[in-house]
């Protein structure tokens, strides 16, 4: 039997190689591969290797290693016919034996697996899915706006205790890569404030990671290849500037039009301070920026910059189907892989059409999600978590849906002017 472990512990690795950039910060893929005579022998080495010894390569930017937790993924083959399930069992240990550990239960792999039915999303974005060759998986799975989290939203993990599960991969990730770089690199990367424990202000502010080397696996592209049927979604949405709706009342179709409307005219304003940013060259009168995404810098904003128009420009020109069928209490979700759908959920009823966690600004969040717009991801959620980011990692914050919406809410209200 083939075997192929990769152990991550506790994996914060920042290597000169390695763009920081994505937020998600790797090890350089220590991946067993051996006869089982060697097994024991590499897994030893490939546990012990680069782990602990790296930590002292984190330089900065306020990322700690999560250390309480060991996360360990492993495949049982080394090759999957397009045919097979991609398995991968995950397995999340409290390393402690004295103390309990906490994780966060929307990055928990484990937490999501159960659920078969897809009568509920299941984020599985914290793992990377890439060839060697550096394509990234197209991402299959959703992308949730939620509150801020609670106590009650994460697992507690008694001294020494760990959960295990099974994850099928294929079911949150396109593996539609030709046979000549169908070798993938798989790998979980999370960074977070609120990894561990809610943000509190005045508690322990770190952004922690969590990651593990990659698993190296050869996945034969799958039959059912939903690539075309993706494009043929992206040219539809990109013709026309409709608005539809499923499972949504007349009384919320009211409300979303509004809603939609509001968000094209906020992310528009939101576009021309950043134009007026780029052609000043710094970011002295426009606190608004400063508040969100931190200090002028000329790299980040070549990112922020694409991204919002984009977010802008389909906020306008897309057709947008909203999906009022969601019972869960989140604010909305949506697939990122999958323009422009956009499900709202319990709390969004409840939230105002302007200021803070509005309706306006959820549509602005959640279209900043589709990779087709900017792509962004989920490294922190409420203002006070947000504002934190900025100023300890500010190119995660140029990546960050909430930072997206504050900045176009800009309650309370910030200036942005050049005199
Ligand atoms: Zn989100």
């Amino acid at each position: 039997m083939k075997l192929i472990v990769v152990s991550s512990i506790l994996t914060l690795f920042r290597t000169a190689d390695v763009a920081y950039g994505s937020g998600i910060i790797r090890g350089s893929g220590s991946v067993l591969i051996g006869s089982d005579a060697d097994d024991a022998a590499m897994e030893r080495k490939l546990e012990v290797s680069n782990l602990f010894a790296d930590n002292s390569r984190n330089n900065g930017q306020g990322v700690q290693p999560k250390r309480d937790i060991t996360l360990t993924m492993s495949a049982s083959q080394a090759e999957f016919a397009a045919a097979e399930p991609v398995a991968i069992s995950i397995t999340v240990k409290n390393n402690d034996s004295a103390t309990s550990a906490r994780i966060l239960n929307w990055i928990n792999p484990c937490n999501g697996a159960g659920d078969t039915t897809l009568s509920t999303p299941v984020d599985m974005s914290f793992f990377d899915v890439k060839t060697s060759g550096g394509q990234r998986a197209l991402y299959l799975g959703a992308l949730i706006k939620r509150k801020e989290p609670t106590d009650k939203d994460y697992k507690t993990l008694k001294a020494g205790e760990q959960i295990s599960c099974t994850i099928n991969l294929d079911k949150y990730f396109q593996f539609t890569a030709p046979s000549s770089e169908d070798e993938y690199e798989i790998s979980y990367a999370v960074t977070s404030m609120q990894l561990s424990d809610p943000f509190k202000m005045q508690g322990n502010s770190a952004v922690e990671s969590l990651a593990t080397d990659a698993l190296n696996l050869k996945i034969n592209a799958r039959v059912n290849n939903p690539s075309r049927s993706l494009r043929d979604q992206y040219m539809r949405g990109l013709q026309t500037g409709s608005t539809t709706f499923n499972k949504c009342t007349t009384a919320q179709q009211g409300l979303l039009r509004e809603a939609r409307k509001q968000a094209s005219a906020e992310s528009t304003h939101a576009v021309s301070n950043i134009t007026s940013i780029s052609l000043w060259g710094n970011t002295t009168n426009c606190a608004r920026h400063n508040k969100w995404f931190d200090p002028y810098d000329t790299n980040r904003l070549s990112e922020l910059k694409p991204g919002y128009e984009a977010v802008s420009a389909r906020l306008n020109d897309a057709s947008i189907l909203f999906d009022c069928g969601c019972k869960q209490n989140y604010y909305a979700y949506v697939y990122p892989s999958k323009p422009y759908r956009i499900y709202l959920c319990n709390v969004f009823w409840g939230a105002p059409m302007f200021g803070t966690d509005s309706k306006m600004g959820t549509l602005i969040h959640e279209m900043s999600h589709f990779t087709v717009a900017a792509g962004t991801d989920d490294y922190a959620y409420g203002q006070t978590a947000c504002q934190s980011l900025a100023a300890s990692n500010p190119q995660n914050a140029v990546n960050n849906a909430d930072s997206h919406e504050y900045f176009a809410e800009n309650t309370p209200k910030l200036n942005c002017t050049p005199y």
